[in-house]
């Protein structure tokens, strides 16, 4: 797929989303929703390749890969000063597809679709069994599923455990209250008056984050020198294990979030602020600290890793189309479809 562009015509919308999708652009077209279109590299380089134009739902939030380091950043992007709106009204109906309005939908609501979730005993590990008092924050919290799990896990583990949770949606942390978390209502800013914590969570949210420098300063003012600060994106070149993106780099890019990482550019970015990578995968989970020294060695490039990731992912994703195109499988699911019909008559 040497230079591949992705420009598709996106995934199939149900009513909700397409009442999201129609609603996002009225917010565009009238300004409600500022959009941008960014510049050069975290990096500080100006040298990209464009990996798409669309996000899953056909929407202009394309994306380019730098050269010098492969991080990948959007084209444009939804204006930090229009985030809350955004998540407020349009993000939860846009991503699952689910009417706000509809009581029945409760459980379902503001959770990001677990995909392999082991996130809370990744960060138990990383735990010391001495430490009596356990303060968690969780930015980005939604309906608070992670935090009161982990939280629950360390009780019965016999720490006493504080568990905070902030995020933009009201609706949501609703549904967090239930779950026993204490709740703030907003970002960073709101969390940083609860004074610092041994655990921070951050799990589908440092890919939506506008300003990595920004990013990194409040994670700064959270932790303290021993905190496990346990990031979850999903990672790039795991991609041709995502079977919940059809193995597809269009469905994968979305709208909301602003970068993609693999480990080692999430690194680089921590790096850059001196925290330091205790643990990780490429899925990805991982768990950083504040080291005391300077990171003397850069991470080299992952830009040619990130691309042989991308081709993998491509392969399979074009194998599966093929497969489902076969004319040979096709007449047997007609042969197997009359027999089984005939049985059935
Ligand atoms: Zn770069």
């Amino acid at each position: 797929m040497k230079d591949k562009i992705f420009q598709g015509i996106g995934i199939p919308l149900d009513n909700s989303r397409r009442e999201a999708i129609n609603l996002f652009n009225e917010m565009v077209y009238t300004k409600k929703i500022e959009v941008e279109i960014t510049g050069k590299c975290f990096c500080g380089e100006n040298n990209f390749q464009i990996l798409s134009r669309f996000d899953r739902f056909g929407l202009p939030f394309g994306t380019k890969i730098c050269k010098s380091c492969g991080l990948i950043t959007q084209t444009i992007r939804i204006h930090p000063d229009s985030l809350s709106l955004f998540y407020e009204t349009v993000y939860w109906p846009l991503i699952n597809g689910i009417n706000l309005e509809t009581p029945e939908m409760e459980h379902s609501k503001f959770i990001t679709a677990p995909k392999k979730d082991e996130s809370t005993s990744f960060v138990l590990n990383h735990i010391s069994k001495n430490k009596k008092e356990v303060k968690i924050f969780e930015v980005g919290c939604g309906a608070g599923i992670r935090i009161s799990k982990l939280k629950s896990e360390l009780q019965n583990l016999g720490h006493n455990v504080t568990a905070i949770g902030c995020d933009y949606s009201e609706n949501a942390l609703l549904h967090a209250k239930k779950r026993g978390i204490k709740t703030v209502h907003g970002g960073f800013e709101e969390l940083v008056k609860k004074g610092k914590c041994d655990v921070l969570i951050m799990s589908h949210l440092f890919e939506h984050l506008p300003h990595l420098d920004v990013a990194l300063e409040q994670i700064e003012s959270l932790v303290e020198k021993k905190t496990i600060i346990y990031i979850e994106v999903p990672g790039v070149i795991d991609l041709e294990n995502k079977i919940e993106y059809g193995y597809n780099y269009q469905t994968y890019n979305v709208l909301a979030h602003t970068f993609n990482f693999s480990l080692n550019t999430l690194s680089k970015v921590m790096q850059s602020r001196n925290f330091k990578l205790v643990e990780g995968d490429e899925f990805i989970r991982s768990v950083f600290i504040k080291s005391e020294e300077e990171t003397k060695t850069p991470l080299k490039s992952d830009y040619e890793n990130i691309v042989k990731g991308l081709n993998r992912a491509y392969i399979k994703q074009q194998k599966i189309i093929n497969r489902r195109n076969s004319p040979l499988l096709k007449y047997i699911k007609t042969l197997v479809k009359a027999i089984l019909g005939k049985q059935f008559i």
